[in-house]
């Protein structure tokens, strides 16, 4: 009970102040040390500059902290739990948490930004809502709290994807949502995203553009990190209560675009102590030509709308990213996780399609568990790491892996 009753507070939490500011911070030009800001076609300003001048006052008003902690809590099923897996512990030697965003409603992390940003979205006075999605979860996510919402929901998904994808496209439609193909380019997930801009560019008034990832333009990459940011400020709370310390020794997530490891650092990126590891998919080998190894092959670029480290030609061409797991194939990673590896705060470091199909199914068979594939690079990182036995080790566990089946059944190997 009393657990329940600091979650539900009100309250707003020291590091969350809009005015608090660190080394690991965004500033007011929107930049995380050399990276971020906000470089957009000049039709786009109005909308993204409306959402600059607003989204802090809005996120900590009390009557949007009131509604998205009600929301959190029950529609969403938070907090989710902390959860000592024990058989993995002993099979790692050091005390392993699981932080199960896998309970979450829709299967991951990502309905944590949708229901903030459809909020806010009520609170600037919009009525439709457009989202860009590759494999389909960040539109299943925003397609789902539309419905919650009455509002309506435009998804724009590369056509390609859409055929790849399809049990998505469905649970789409289903919740009411229209799903449009990007039939340009590669027909992915940045064809998809052109769309979703160019549509936001002509109906700037009534629509607001719900992105799924600490990416684009400022403050999209602040707010997104300040909506997922409730997973590390359970994991204190929860850590506190089974330790006696709010202190892990390491705080382990998969990055793709990187919210759900920005949502698990949060509140430890000024705890020097904590060690902060990001995973990335090395595909087919970081040096095979088949990855999205991005801070391991990535150079500083400009994508969608930031500054940030990006996977690209000499000349600057975007390469087309490959990993098994369709929510980390993704060219780059947000500006905070760029600035993360270039100060040297958080560790990155590459897994393979291979290494995280092997450590998803080990957790299947040692915990009853049967996580995304995205959350079995996380897992498959541990082995890398050189744990002592007293290390205390927070693995954020972003999603489920019921979306997965089809790819672990044609991986085989269990
Ligand atoms: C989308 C997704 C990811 C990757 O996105 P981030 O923004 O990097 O968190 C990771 N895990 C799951 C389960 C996802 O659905």
């Amino acid at each position: 009970m009393r657990r329940g009753q600091q979650m539900n507070q009100t309250h707003i939490p020291m590091s969350t102040v809009p005015t608090h500011s660190t080394p690991f911070a965004v500033n007011e030009r929107g930049y995380y040390g050399q990276f971020g800001g906000s470089f957009i076609p000049e039709m786009l300003y109005p909308n993204v500059e409306e959402l600059r001048q607003n989204y802090l006052e809005i996120l900590y008003s009390p009557d949007f902290q009131e509604q998205y902690r009600q929301l959190l809590r029950d529609y969403v099923g938070r907090p989710t739990p902390l959860y000592l897996a024990s058989r993995l512990s002993e099979a790692l030697g050091a005390h392993i948490y699981l932080k199960r965003e896998d309970l979450c409603h829709t299967g991951a992390h990502k309905v944590n930004n949708t229901v903030g940003q459809i909020l806010l979205a009520q609170r600037l006075n919009k009525k439709k809502i457009i989202a860009e999605t590759g494999a389909g979860q960040h539109g299943v996510a925003t397609a789902t709290v539309c419905a919650l919402m009455g509002l309506e929901c435009i998804v724009y998904m590369g056509a390609h994807d859409m055929e790849r994808q399809k049990p998505n496209v469905e649970r789409m439609k289903i919740l009411g949502a229209e799903v449009r193909p990007a039939t340009s380019g590669s027909q992915t997930l940045k064809d998809a995203t052109n769309e979703a801009m160019r549509h936001w560019i002509n109906n700037p008034q009534d629509t607001h553009y719900i992105i799924g990832s600490v990416v684009g333009p400022h403050p999209y990459p602040d707010m997104v990190a300040r909506l997922q940011a409730i997973i590390s400020e359970e994991i204190r709370l929860q850590l506190l209560e089974k330790t006696g310390s709010e202190l892990p020794t390491h705080v382990v997530a998969c990055v793709g675009g990187g919210s759900n490891a920005a949502g698990a650092f949060y509140h430890y990126l000024d705890e020097p102590s904590v060690k902060l590891v990001a995973v990335e998919a090395a595909g087919k080998g970081v040096s095979s030509g088949q990855s999205a190894a991005t801070t391991a092959l990535g150079k500083p670029g400009v994508l969608h709308g930031s500054q940030t480290l990006l996977m690209q030609t000499d000349d600057g061409q975007v390469v087309e990213p490959y990993s098994i797991s369709a929510g980390l194939d993704y060219p780059g990673i947000g500006p905070l996780h760029a600035h993360l590896y270039a100060s040297k705060r958080a560790q990155f470091i590459p897994v393979t399609d291979e290494a995280a199909m092997k450590a998803g199914i080990h957790l299947a068979k040692t915990e009853g568990i049967i996580p995304a594939i995205e959350s079995a690079h996380a897992l498959a990182a541990l082995s890398e790491l050189k744990l002592q036995p007293q290390d205390v080790v927070v693995v954020n566990l972003s999603g489920r892996g019921d979306k997965d089946l089809e790819t672990y059944i044609r991986w085989g190997g269990y």
